[in-house]
C-alpha cells in the first residue's frame, strides 16, 4: 500500500510536471479544457475518424476537451453526446449526460437520445480513479472496458468505429479478445501527447460487425 507521504510527494511532482508541460500550455492557449485533446487530434489526423455530420458518443468526457474538438469537426449537423460521472460545463451543440456509464439507466438515456439511429463512432477516455495498487486498477479498468464493449449493440452502427483508452497489463488479453471478434481490425496507438511513463494507450477498433 503506498504511504501518505509518498503519495503527497508524487502528487507534488505531478503538479510541477503538469505546469511545465508543453501540451498543457498549448491547450490553454487554444481554449481547450485539457491536454488530452492532443491525443485525440493526433489519432484523428492519422486515421480520419471524425467526419462532418457524424454522430459520436464521448465517454468519460469531463472536463470536455474531446467533445470541444469533436463538435468543431462534426459541425452543426453532427450529434455529440458527452457522458461523465462529473459535470461537464456546457459546450454548444453537445448533449451532456451526467452519470455512471455502467449504470443501465444511463445507457438507456443514451439510446433514447440516439432514437434508433446508432452512432458512427464511440470514443472513450474513461479511466477509474487510480488507487496505486496495480491489480485493483487493472480490475477496475477491465470492468469499465467490458461494460463499454457489452453495450455497443444499438449504440454503434454496423461498420462504425470505437476508440478506447486501455492500460498495459494482463487485462489487455481479455479486452482484445471480444474486440477482435466484433471488429474487422484492432490497432494499438500510443499518441505522442500521452505521457511516456503512463501505462495508458488507445485501441482503435475499426468496422463494427454486430454479433
Ligand atoms: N477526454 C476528457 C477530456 O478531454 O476532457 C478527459 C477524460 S478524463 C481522463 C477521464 C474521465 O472518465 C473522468 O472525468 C472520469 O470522471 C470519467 N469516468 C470514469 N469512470 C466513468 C464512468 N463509469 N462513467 C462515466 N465517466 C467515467
Amino acid at each position: 500500500m503506498p504511504r501518505r507521504t509518498d503519495r503527497r510527494k508524487k502528487s507534488k511532482q505531478w503538479a510541477r510536471r503538469h505546469l511545465n508541460d508543453h501540451y498543457v500550455k498549448q491547450a490553454g492557449q487554444s481554449g481547450y479544457r485539457a491536454r488530452s485533446v492532443f491525443k485525440l487530434e493526433e489519432i484523428d489526423q492519422r486515421y480520419h475518424l471524425i467526419k462532418p455530420g457524424a454522430s459520436i458518443v464521448d465517454l468519460g468526457a469531463a472536463p470536455g476537451s474531446w467533445s470541444q474538438y469533436v463538435i468543431k469537426k462534426t459541425g452543426d449537423k453532427g450529434r455529440v453526446i458527452a457522458v461523465d460521472l462529473l459535470p461537464v460545463r456546457a459546450i454548444e451543440n453537445v448533449i451532456v449526460i451526467q452519470g455512471d456509464f455502467c449504470d443501465a439507466n444511463i445507457q438507456q438515456e443514451i439510446l433514447g437520445i440516439l432514437n434508433g439511429e446508432p452512432a458512427d463512432l464511440v470514443i472513450s477516455d474513461m479511466a477509474p480513479d487510480l488507487t496505486g495498487i496495480s491489480i485493483t486498477d487493472q480490475a477496475n479498468m477491465e470492468n469499465l472496458l467490458m461494460n463499454v464493449i457489452n453495450s455497443l449493440e444499438n449504440i454503434l452502427k454496423p461498420g462504425a468505429d470505437l476508440l478506447i483508452k486501455v492500460f498495459e497489463g494482463r487485462m489487455l488479453v481479455d479486452v482484445r479478445k471480444p474486440l477482435n471478434l466484433l471488429f474487422k481490425k484492432v490497432i494499438s496507438i500510443k499518441p505522442g501527447a500521452s505521457r511516456k511513463h503512463s501505462k495508458e494507450f488507445y485501441l482503435l477498433a475499426v468496422g463494427y460487425q454486430q454479433k
